[in-house]
């Protein structure tokens, strides 16, 4: 997968994820935070399923339609599931 779109998508997913791990990772030890953890942890969950999707050859498939996800909503949204069309409806 040689796409430019993917490579830069790619090697800000990883940014994201690595530095999501590490505010994770400080967050764990403050109980207070926890809620704020489980939403980081979420948004992890997105930023590795999109990753993985990258390695699958998936990746840019809107999860609601099917349809490929527009070129400048993954460009501020790597991590984005949906299409705009399906975000509006799901609201992720
Ligand atoms: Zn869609």
């Amino acid at each position: 997968m040689r796409d430019p779109l993917f490579e830069s998508a790619k090697q800000k997913l990883e940014l994201e994820r690595n530095e999501l791990v590490a505010v994770i990772a400080e967050l764990a030890e403050d109980l207070e935070s926890a809620s704020i953890t489980v939403s980081l942890r979420e948004n992890l969950m997105d930023v590795e399923g999109a990753l993985d999707k990258l390695e699958r050859g998936t990746y840019s498939l809107c999860e609601g339609c099917g349809r490929t996800i527009a070129p400048a909503r993954l460009d501020e949204l790597p991590a984005t599931r949906h299409c705009s069309a399906c975000a509006v409806d799901t609201a992720s």
